[in-house]
């Protein structure tokens, strides 16, 4: 070992520089962590491997600024210097240090630390006069020599660096080893590589942007981690996520606090965090770390309806102060994927334009503006574009970010889907070749058989059970079919579901289920001749259940009905069944009666379940409304409101009772390791506004347990009014917690409970083709049945804690979907309405109901087109709006009173009052916006119903013409998608029985979404 001194000059905290001297001692033996080594290092743990083209050594200054696009996993090959770590140590502090240490732990990232100023003969002693910059970067290149020596010029050696006097200085010196800039590097070895490319631009403008900018600090540094943890532990801090009014994004948000981390017990479970200094450039949904205020600085939230126009100074009417707190620090970061405007030309010009430096508008409100570097500005004004934040800066009002694709202009149906996709997270990519390839084999040559060895293996119900389906018009995807027949001379029932056996076609862990398991949506045909079945025995008298049977089986549907036709044989009328067309008359007929006995024996036994479930408390909410009819080819034909018919429901309790059953017999079998769904009962104080709602038109409403809720709700009906009952049905819905999936060893037995459906246990399994959550309980339930048989499970079952986190991740899911639902219904919504002049068109009128009070204005329901919106009775400018005896409304200067059930204007003219569930008249208009989604807005006409509201206008009318409108923008939509990608040819009868849909068109996928959001099955029984 040689003794050697090394000189180093330190920064000091004050920003003085520190000259140290060390003794400092090489050896001839230090690591190369190669696997081409020639020289036996003694290289422990993870070594770079020799199949590579070259190694790649970063230099200070890129290890220091570019350590982001070092840690994509897809680079290999790369060697960490001593002198580059150290330096990042100095300028970046532990945190960044840290990152860069796990980089070097992690095994999936293919990089190594060499010790070069360890090595005796790549360490270079600092000449005189010489920079520490200009001795960091001979260090640096001196190891990327000795590598290519070490490893006796078997592997290439690339050192990078952003200095171009550097490539200049060493480019030439060594053959082998190369010398050339980040860009360089990137785009000859990783051409394909975009994250990279990206992130290399948005790094070097937001460095030039760092240079030119003054370093006036807007925020206060966030804490040190280790001091955040400490005070979360001590409670001096509360640990939460951020949640940003979206009505008051620019003032108002809150910490929702998790659990008991704070000792503090007068804190409810939120504290406000005002203003953006206190927010300190935490964004909506990061993990944060909040300090709470002095007391005399705690206040409330603001109740009135607008964003921000009221609060005058002093006249602002807040709800009750709460405490109030400020940002000390982020403990985790949930930036996703924005999709944000870019602002027109001539506003550009008013920004910094020579910088570069774009300033764009999110689309979610609760997000601020991002700033991007590009020199693209003019070519995507009007446009939505998918963008990332890289970073936000002590000394900058607002998070850089960088483009990531564009979406296509602000506006356009397609680009407009396409947003509220990527808002929401929903990423569905059509299922790849290799995929499809685990399908199994069908080809007109070669057609896809039942196989017989499989056959033997499955129960055989062709002959023996009349099967049919039940549908919506033009659903291709059957999974659900239904029998019922008569056993021992009439005493006896058998009723059976039958669900498609798509776990036969898609076995665990297979491509298919790992992109089926992503999405938390499958979307594919399978054979429905393989069924997994349940059969129940019932007593033909008393329905009592004598005996389950589960199984795989084989089936044969004899008819393929849908809603209505399955309810017009019920009815006893005239109907055509297309299976039955080709028949001769007698034949017809007794085929006929056979079905037609069986859809009413299915109806006897469903009302009979329905029974036992309100005898529980099952609730009936509102639910879904509108439902799309498709053709063969799954064309939409028409959005129809759902008209409730008896067989719906029908065959929602049948799916109801068979996801029941095999909850139980999957949750018996493996009790710490079954995925059921539950429905917690909601929070008491949820029910706030519709208890006090009821008891102001005279009703009680009992929420103690499903089943008062359920009979308080059935005695609430105004018989002048039939609508005061959906609405309250309405405000119930809205108090309901989640219905949400779990594994059984996750929480304890009482908490199984399904409170919506009033049932003990409760799982999907009848709609395998999609939901995911259904493919895995098929596979539990099939283990189930072999463990019966007394054999063990195919297959390891997942632990309880994978399970668990199954479950969390398509609830996650499922949220997801919920949201896109809705912001989907939204637009369609407004596409309808802004289209028509609402001063002129007569369908822009309608009656509304009054079923919330605001500070300034109430919150409306219009039953004619399903749609809420705020109305207001004040102005930015301070007037009121006032009904004179005309009936006329009027502007006036004037005031406003809120009472708990109505409100109040007073004006010159006199007072009006509007009071809850009043019915009154509203023009609804949309209000636009370029960045954000447009929304409706209903403006007041008069007090009154309105008069065109009679009893002979059917209340869908409005309706059906609403859901024309959408079919007709839905299906230009589709087709300039169609025009757009180069389209799946139209499948063949074969392939629509065997293959998935390999591109569903925009319009299908907002269904699929649909689908997926379902609260339940039960919720919406015409689902
Ligand atoms: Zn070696």
């Amino acid at each position: 070992m040689i003794k050697t001194e090394k000189v180093l000059h330190l920064k000091s905290s004050r920003g003085r520089k520190v000259r140290v001297v060390r003794e400092h001692y090489v050896r001839e033996r230090v690591p190369c962590y190669s696997s081409l080594c020639q020289a036996d290092c003694d290289n422990d743990g993870k070594v770079l491997p020799g199949d590579l083209t070259h190694y790649v050594v970063p230099d200070v200054g890129v290890v220091v600024d570019y350590q982001e696009i070092l840690e994509i996993r897809e680079l290999q090959g790369i060697v960490f210097t001593q002198t580059a770590c150290q330096a990042v140590h100095h300028c970046k502090g532990r945190r960044q240090y840290n990152r860069l240490r796990n980089l070097l732990k992690d095994p999936r990232h293919d990089c190594v630390l060499f010790a070069n100023e360890f090595q005796e003969f790549s360490f270079c002693l600092r000449d005189n006069g010489e920079s520490q910059e200009q001795w960091q970067t001979r260090c640096v290149y001196s190891a990327a020599v000795w590598y290519y020596n070490h490893l006796a010029g078997m592997m290439d050696v690339v050192m990078i660096t952003e200095d171009q006097d550097i490539i200049a200085q060493y480019s030439n010196l060594h053959s082998g080893v190369y010398v050339i800039s980040v860009q360089e590097y990137l785009q000859n070895f990783w051409s394909e590589l975009q994250a990279a490319h990206e992130l290399y631009s948005s790094i070097c403008h937001a460095l030039q942007e760092k240079e030119s900018e003054c370093t006036e600090r807007e925020f206060s540094d966030h804490l040190p981690a280790e001091v955040l943890e400490a005070g979360i532990k001590s409670g001096r801090y509360i640990q939460g996520t951020l949640n940003v009014n979206k009505h008051r994004a620019q003032t108002e948000a809150s910490v929702r606090t998790e659990g008991l981390s704070n000792k503090n017990t007068e804190l409810s479970s939120e504290v406000l965090v005002y203003g953006s200094k206190n927010r300190n450039r935490a964004v909506h949904g990061d993990m944060v770390v909040v300090e709470l205020l002095p007391k005399s600085e705690w206040r409330g939230k603001v109740s009135s309806l607008t964003k921000g126009q009221l609060e005058k100074n002093g006249e602002d009417i807040q709800s009750k102060r709460m405490p109030t707190g400020s940002i000390v620090g982020i403990l985790q970061r949930n930036w996703r994927d924005y999709v944000v405007t870019f602002p027109t030309r001539e506003s550009t010009q008013s920004q910094s334009r020579n910088s570069q430096r774009i300033l764009t508008v999110p689309w979610d409100y609760r997000i601020p503006k991002i700033r991007i570097s590009t020199q693209q500005a003019d070519a995507l004004q009007d446009h939505r574009v998918v963008v990332r934040i890289d970073s936000w800066e002590g000394t900058s009002l607002y998070p850089n970010g960088h483009n990531v694709r564009v979406l296509g202009r602000a506006g356009e149906l397609e680009t407009e889907i396409q947003t509220i996709l990527i808002e929401n997270c929903i990423h569905v990519p059509p299922f790849s070749d290799a995929q499809l390839k685990e399908m199994p084999l069908n080809s007109p040559e070669k057609p896809w058989k039942v196989d017989p060895a499989r056959v033997a293996e499955r129960r055989d119900l062709r002959e023996s059970h009349l099967v049919f389906s039940i549908d919506p018009v033009g659903c291709e995807d059957v999974d659900d079919t239904l029998s019922v027949r008569s056993l021992a001379g009439g005493k006896l029932l058998e009723l059976g579901v039958h669900i498609a056996d798509v776990t036969h076609f898609v076995s665990e862990g297979s491509l298919t289920d790992l992109e089926a398991q992503a999405r938390a949506t499958t979307y594919y045909l399978a054979d429905r001749r393989y069924a997994m079945s349940l059969l129940w025995e019932l007593d033909a008298q008393t329905l009592a259940v004598n005996n389950v049977w589960y199984g795989r089986t084989i089936i044969r549907s004899s008819y393929q009905l849908h809603y209505e036709l399955a309810q017009t044989l019920l009815n006893g009328e005239q109907a055509e069944v297309p299976e039955l067309t080709q028949l001769n008359s007698s034949e017809r007929d007794a085929k006929l009666a056979q079905l037609t006995q069986a859809l009413e024996i299915l109806t006897h036994v469903a009302r009979h379940l329905r029974a036992q479930r309100d005898q529980g408390g099952a609730l009936e909410l509102e639910g879904v409304e509108v439902h799309a009819q498709l053709d063969n080819e799954k064309n939409i034909t028409a959005l129809v409101p759902c008209q409730p018919l008896e067989i719906h429901e029908t065959v929602a309790e049948c799916m109801i009772y068979a996801n029941h059953w095999v909850a139980r017999k999957i949750q018996e079998t493996f009790p710490h390791q079954a995925l059921l769904r539950h429905h917690p009962p909601p929070r008491q104080e949820f029910f706030t506004l519709l208890v006090d709602s009821a008891k102001s038109r005279g009703f009680t409403i009992d929420t103690r347990s499903n089943k008062a809720l359920s009979e308080s709700l059935d005695q609430a009906v105004d018989l002048q009014d039939p609508l005061l009952n959906r609405l309250l049905r309405m405000m119930a819905t809205q108090a309901m917690s989640q219905a949400l999936y779990f594994s059984t060893g996750a929480i304890s037995q009482d908490q199984y409970y399904h409170y919506g459906l009033a049932l003990d246990r409760y799982t999907h399994f009848t709609s395998p083709i999609r939901r995911y959550a259904d493919m895995v309980v098929h596979r539990l339930l099939t283990a189930a049945i072999a463990v019966e048989k007394g054999q063990s499970p195919a297959k390891a079952l997942a632990t309880n804690k994978e399970l668990d986190e199954l479950a969390h991740h398509i609830n996650k899911k499922n949220r997801a979907a919920q949201q896109a639902q809705k912001a989907s219904t939204e637009l369609f919504q407004c596409l309808y309405f802004k289209e028509r002049d609402p001063h002129t068109d007569q369908c822009c009128v309608a009656d509304a109901v009054i079923y919330a009070i605001r500070d300034n204005g109430v919150l409306a329901f219009v039953p004619l087109y399903g749609t809420k919106g705020p109305v207001y009775l004040k102005s930015r400018e301070g007037q009121v709006l006032s009904v004179g005896q005309d009936g006329r409304c009027e502007w006036q200067s004037g005031s406003v009173r809120r009472y708990s059930d109505h409100i109040t204007t007073t004006s010159l003219i006199g007072t009006t009052t509007f009071t809850l569930f009043n019915h009154i008249t509203v023009r609804i208009c949309v209000q636009s916006s370029r960045c954000h989604p447009d929304s409706v807005n209903l403006e007041l006409v008069g007090n009154r119903p309105h008069l065109s509201t009679t009893l002979h206008q059917t209340p869908s009318h409005g309706r059906s013409q609403l859901v024309q409108e959408v079919v007709r923008l839905a299906e230009g939509a589709t087709q300039q998608a169609q025009e757009k990608a180069s389209w799946r040819p139209e499948l063949s009868k074969e392939e629509q029985e065997f293959c998935q849909s390999k591109s569903p068109n925009l319009y299908l996928l907002l269904e699929e979404i649909r689908e997926l959001s379902l609260m339940d099955l039960e919720y919406a029984a015409t689902a």
